[in-house]
C-alpha cells in the first residue's frame, strides 16, 4: 500500500506527498504511476482499451519519429493501409488464420440491419491486408527489394489479464513488410530488423535487449522462424520489444506475390515482416527506469527535458521570474524542450509534480541565484543539486542530460546482467523462476519435439522457453533436465508479460 509521508523540502515548507514501493509492491506502483503521472486513463469503458494521455503521447510520438527515421534510412518507405481486412483475404494462409482466429475482432454490419456480404476483420496484423496488393505491385526482379512500413494500431482480443501498455486489446506499433528475390536477402533483413531494434532500445530507451530465436511452437503463425528482441523487467519477467519473422515463400504462395527473374522465369518472392511494439516499449521504459518517487525519463524522450522552478523570497518575485523567463528563452533557443512552471503552486508541490512525471532536469532559481548569476541544476536520477555559473548553463544542461541517460543505462544494465542464472535440474529451474530471475538451461531442442519438455516447465512454474540467443552459438553443458536427452541448445526460460 501507499505510504503517506511528510517530507521537509529544501525551502522548509511542509509538503504532503506519496511514495510507492516499486520493488516490494510493483502492481500498486504501476497502477498509481499511471494515475498520478497522468499516463493513461482506464475509465474508457472497454476492457483492454486505454486512453493515452498527453504525457504518454508526446514520448510515443518521439519514439515513432526516431524509429521511422531509422527504417527510412534502411530503405523503407511509408504506406497506410485500411484497418479493415476482408475475411477472404485473412483466411488465405492457413497457419496464419489458425493462429489469429480466436483473437480477431469482426465488423459485420452497418446500422441496425445492413449485414455485410463479407465480414471485415479489424487488422490483428497486416499481412493479409497488404500482400494482395503486393501481388499487384511487384512484377519483376527490378522491383526488388521492396520495403514498406506503416505506423498504426492493431487489435487482438487477448484473453489474459490486461495491463496498460504491457497487455491490451489495442496496441500501437510499426509493421514493416519486405519482399526479396532470395532467401539469403530475406534472412539478412531479419538481422537488420534486430539491429534496428537494438539501436533504438539500447541507444534511446537506455536498457539492454537480448535477441532470441523463438522455439518452433512459439513462432509467428505462418512464418518459417521468428526472432524476438526482448528485455527483462525488474521483476524478472521478459517483455517482447519487437519480433521479426522470416516468412520464406509461405505467404507469397498464398497471396500470389511473384516476380519475373532475370531469365524471364516466374518465381515466388521471399518475405519478411517486422513489428516493433511501441506502446509496449513505452511500458517497459517507464517500468525499467522509474523509482519510488515516480518516473525517470531518458533525456531524449522526455516531453519536458528541463523544468524551471522559481523560488522567490518576499519582494523579489519579479526579479526571479524575469531571470527564469530569460533562461527559458536561452534553453529553448538551444533546442531543448523546456517549461517554466509559473503557476501559483508552492515550489515543493511543483517539485513533486515534475518528479512524478520523470522530468530529467530541474533548474531552481531563487534570490541568491539571481544575485550571483548562477542556477541550481537538480538531477532526477540522483536527486543531486549542482550550482553552476549562468554563462555555462547550456553546456551544463547538455552534459547533465547525457549523464541522466547514461546513469539509467548503467542501472538497467547492472540489473540485466544479474537477471540470468544457470540451472542443471528441474528443481533449480523452479527455484530460479521463483526468485524472479530467468534460467539458462541446456535443452533438448527448439523443434516441435521439445514442446513436451517446455510444457512441463510451464505447468510447474508459469515460465516459457523464450528461445536461443541469435548468432552466439552457445554450447550446452549437460543433458536436457526434463527428458534426459542430449541437449542441442542453450535455452532461456522465464515468465513474460
Ligand atoms: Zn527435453
Amino acid at each position: 500500500m501507499a505510504k503517506k509521508v511528510k517530507k521537509m523540502k529544501a525551502e522548509q515548507e511542509e509538503v504532503v506527498t506519496f511514495h510507492y514501493d516499486k520493488v516490494g509492491d510493483f502492481s500498486n506502483w504501476f497502477t498509481e504511476i499511471n494515475k498520478r503521472a497522468e499516463l493513461t486513463d482506464q475509465r474508457y469503458g472497454v476492457k483492454g482499451l486505454v486512453v493515452f494521455r498527453a504525457w504518454t503521447t508526446v514520448t510515443l510520438k518521439i519514439m515513432y519519429r526516431l524509429l521511422e527515421e531509422d527504417l527510412e534510412h534502411h530503405g523503407h518507405l511509408p504506406v497506410i493501409f485500411p484497418a479493415l481486412v476482408p475475411e477472404s483475404n485473412l483466411i488465405k494462409e492457413a497457419e496464419h488464420v489458425e493462429g489469429f482466429a480466436p483473437e480477431v475482432f469482426w465488423c459485420t454490419r452497418s446500422g441496425a440491419d445492413n449485414i455485410f456480404d463479407e465480414p471485415l476483420a479489424l487488422r490483428p496484423t497486416s499481412e493479409s491486408a497488404m500482400y494482395p496488393l503486393y501481388a499487384l505491385w511487384i512484377r519483376s526482379w527490378r522491383d526488388l527489394p521492396f520495403k514498406r512500413y506503416q505506423s498504426v494500431a492493431i487489435w487482438r482480443y487477448d484473453t489474459k489479464m490486461t495491463r496498460p501498455f504491457l497487455r491490451g486489446r489495442e496496441f500501437y506499433w510499426i509493421e514493416a513488410h519486405d519482399v526479396f528475390a532470395t532467401a539469403k536477402e530475406a534472412e539478412e533483413q531479419v538481422l537488420e530488423d534486430l539491429a534496428i531494434t537494438k539501436n533504438f532500445v539500447q541507444g534511446h530507451l537506455a536498457f539492454p535487449i537480448i535477441v532470441l530465436i523463438r522455439p518452433q511452437w512459439d513462432k509467428f503463425p505462418g512464418a518459417v522462424y521468428t526472432v524476438a528482441g526482448e528485455s527483462i523487467l525488474p521483476d524478472g519477467r521478459f517483455i517482447q520489444n519487437s519480433t521479426s519473422h522470416m516468412l520464406g515463400d509461405n505467404f507469397a504462395r498464398a497471396y500470389g506475390v511473384k516476380y519475373v527473374d532475370e531469365n524471364e522465369e516466374e518465381q515466388y518472392a521471399q518475405q519478411t515482416c517486422f513489428g516493433p511494439g511501441l506502446s509496449r516499449m513505452y511500458g517497459a521504459l517507464i517500468i525499467m527506469h522509474g523509482d519510488d518517487d515516480g518516473l525517470i525519463l531518458p533525456f531524449d524522450l522526455a516531453p519536458v527535458q528541463v523544468v524551471i522552478v522559481p523560488i522567490p523570497k518576499k519582494g523579489a518575485k519579479k526579479a526571479v521570474e524575469a531571470r527564469c523567463l530569460d533562461l527559458e528563452v536561452i534553453l529553448r533557443k538551444a533546442g531543448y524542450r523546456v517549461h517554466f512552471d509559473n503557476t501559483e503552486k508552492r515550489p515543493g508541490e511543483k517539485y513533486y509534480h515534475w518528479e512524478m512525471r520523470g522530468v530529467p532536469l530541474r533548474i531552481e532559481i531563487g534570490n541568491r541565484e539571481v544575485q550571483d548569476n548562477t542556477a541550481i541544476i537538480f538531477r532526477r536520477d540522483l536527486r543531486s543539486r549542482n550550482t553552476i555559473p549562468l554563462d555555462k548553463l547550456v553546456k551544463a544542461v547538455k552534459q547533465a542530460g547525457k549523464a541522466v541517460t547514461k546513469e539509467l543505462w548503467r542501472r538497467a544494465k547492472e540489473r540485466f546482467d544479474n537477471s540470468f542464472k544457470n540451472a542443471d535440474t528441474f528443481d533449480e529451474i523452479c527455484d530460479i523462476i521463483n526468485q524472479n530471475k530467468a534460467a539458462r538451461i541446456s535443452f533438448c531442442t527448439l523443434e516441435m519435439k521439445g514442446l513436451a519438455c517446455a510444457e512441463k516447465i510451464k505447468d510447474a512454474t508459469g515460465a516459457d522457453i523464450r528461445g536461443v540467443k541469435l548468432g552466439e552459438n552457445e554450447k550446452p553443458w549437460g543433458l536436457c533436465p526434463m527428458c534426459g536427452e542430449p541437449a542441442t541448445v542453450v535455452a532461456y526460460v522465464g515468465k513474460q508479460y
